[in-house]
């Protein structure tokens, strides 16, 4: 990192953020923060464009890239830090689907995990927002970590651009998922370590990044932030980002089960949940998708299925029916296929869409549930 005492003139911006947002490294700033440095300090803001195809199009390691503009531009851009923060070191690849499970290390040595899907035509990467988790939900490991720390916005767009740049390496990968040569990220989830919402400031300006024009230009509905039901967080978020796409993880329709199985109920019970989802703006109520782990025993029966169903009565939802992905030593087991079965059709008769959700890379352990501090 560099030495912050000897920032100069461009200091006056950064003392102006947020304290979340000190992230003095060039992969955390949006355009306009860049545009906004750069006038600060009496250069053009349209260099603001250039940087940013530079870094997000050409995935020019900033660094060498800083040397192609003009002086003074190169000079401003010297005082930030260049370097990729963070790195992969590990990848381990999935037999069954293609998908790869990377672990990336961050510069205070911390590890997060992000994992690479391929699908028809489209490349989704499924990235993290914290080391570790303070929601504690039973069924995930990465909940039993607890939380070690937020991501700064540079480490959020940091996977996206180490996994872009595997990809431009890679081209025997895209060969053999039978993707177009020249295809990169296509979609990014929000669902790896962490709930998004409770770093929500860093995600906020992630989001800024990957959808800029001059940037990795991602459209909104191709972008999905999960939450276990984070209220404050939500309301920051939409206030940033009223169109992104969310997946709201429910679990079970009663207050006393979803307690136990997820904890922030506790602190955001359901009928405010569902009341909060009922009133979100006309785009994100009719692309909701809820999510449902089912747990054998647990919240997998037929009367489950029905009250879930009594819960979003009227809303214009789809419901992603996830078989837990059983980790390490657990006492907690998916459901039969049988009882899976009969519980989507409980829904599905109801009229209500209900997907069963199979999770990619479980076999890597780089399935919903299962991400650690590797
Ligand atoms: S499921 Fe999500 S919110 Fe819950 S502990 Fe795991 S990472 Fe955190």
């Amino acid at each position: 990192m560099i030495d912050t005492s000897s920032i100069g003139a461009s200091d006056i911006s950064k003392k102006a953020m947020p304290i979340e947002f000190l992230d003095f490294n060039v992969y955390g700033l949006s355009r306009k923060d860049l545009e906004a440095r750069l006038s600060e300090n009496s250069i053009s803001a349209v260099h603001a464009k250039s940087v940013f195809r530079s870094l997000y199009k050409d995935l020019a390691p900033a660094s060498d890239a800083s040397h192609h503009f003009p002086r003074q531009v190169e000079a401003y851009l010297n005082t930030l830090d260049l370097s990729i923060p963070l790195s992969i070191v590990s990848e381990q690849r999935s037999s069954y689907d293609r998908s790869i499970k990377f672990a990336v290390k961050l510069h205070d040595d911390q590890k997060v995990e992000m994992v690479l899907m391929p699908e028809s035509k489209r490349i989704t990467l499924c990235i993290s927002s914290q080391v570790g988790c303070a929601q504690g939900c039973t069924f995930c490991h990465t909940g039993r970590m607890g939380l070690l720390r937020n991501l700064k916005p540079s480490e959020i767009i940091g996977q996206v651009y180490l996994a872009n740049l595997w990809i431009k390496s890679n081209p025997d990968w895209l060969a053999q998922c039978k993707l177009a040569p020249n295809l990169r990220i296509t979609n990014i989830v929000f669902m790896g370590m962490g709930e998004p919402l409770d770093n929500v400031e860093s995600v906020s300006k992630a989001l800024d990044i990957l959808t800029d024009p001059f940037g990795l230009y991602l459209a909104k509905r191709k972008i999905s932030v999960s939450t276990a039901g984070h209220i404050d967080g939500l309301d920051a978020l939409l206030e940033n980002h009223p169109d992104v796409m969310l997946a709201i993880s429910v679990h079970s329709a009663t207050d006393s089960e979803r307690s136990k199985i997820m904890p922030i109920n506790r602190r955001f019970p359901l009928d405010t949940l569902i009341q909060k989802l009922r009133n979100l703006p006309l785009q994100q109520k009719n692309g909701l998708l809820l999510q449902y782990t089912l747990i054998q025993g647990v919240n997998d029966s037929d009367d489950h299925a029905l009250k879930l169903v009594n819960l979003v009565k009227g809303m214009n939802v789809k419901i992603n029916i996830i078989p837990l992905n059983p980790v390490g030593p657990s006492r907690l087991k998916g459901p039969t296929t049988e009882r899976l079965g009969s519980f989507r059709k409980v829904i599905h008769d109801s009229g209500i869409r209900a997907l069963v959700r199979y999770s990619k890379a479980q076999d890597i352990a780089g399935a919903c549930g299962q991400l650690v501090n590797p």
